[in-house]
């Protein structure tokens, strides 16, 4: 590692507990553990900004997910859309409470929980105020996270398509486009979104 300085904080190395200063990274640099080779940090210039790009476009493609058909399926001349919000409502009609309970649960609410409130604290963070209630959050964001399914849901919704195809006429609508995009931008917003930085840049910011 190079010189010490006492502006860095100490840092543990998660696989062999050994101790190290944190020092400054070129950009896009990374510092691993000289004994175990594990990742230590990355530099994380620009995370802020990178992570609420991506989670604020995940949140506008959210809504289109929401506001158009997923699919459409035409059978017998009567043709039916079904929206993501509409497939929770027809399960709960169905009979089926709990399914519908779960498909609501962790395609509708975690997911637009989970956006919304990352989208809040990057963008106090990016404005270098400390968001209110910024540690309940960020506890709230660690505890939906497994809870967020709309890759799974996704998958339901390809598998229905395919055994659907032999007995009605079924068009994928602009939701289903919309839910493919969501899944990467999701997954890029998981990527970037750094809880240690996050912590760091609150830290940072003046108590006001
Ligand atoms: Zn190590």
């Amino acid at each position: 590692m190079p010189e010490s300085s006492h502006e860095y904080p100490l840092i543990a190395c998660h696989d062999c507990d050994l101790v190290y200063q944190e020092t400054a990274l070129p950009p896009g640099g990374e510092a691993r553990c000289q004994r175990c080779g594990a990742l230590l940090y990355r530099d994380t210039t620009g995370c802020i900004q990178r992570s609420l790009a991506y989670c604020s476009a995940a949140l506008l493609v959210f809504i289109l997910v929401n506001a158009f058909p997923i699919l459409e399926l035409e059978t017998q001349g009567i043709r039916r859309n079904a929206t993501l919000y509409g497939t929770a409502l027809t399960l709960y009609h169905e009979n089926m409470a709990p399914v519908a309970a779960l498909v609501a649960l962790t395609t509708l609410l975690v997911p637009a929980l989970e956006l919304a409130a990352i989208c809040y604290l990057l963008l106090f963070l990016n404005l270098k105020r400390r968001p209110p209630g910024f540690a309940d959050l960020m506890r709230l964001i660690q505890l939906m996270r497994p809870w967020g399914m709309v890759e799974v849901f996704l998958i339901g919704v390809l598998v229905s398509l395919v055994k659907l195809a032999h007995m009605a006429h079924v068009l994928p609508g602009l939701g289903l486009w919309s839910f493919g995009v969501l899944i990467l931008l999701m997954a890029a917003s998981a990527g970037s979104f750094d809880a240690h930085e996050i912590w760091r840049q609150y830290e940072k910011c003046p108590n006001s």
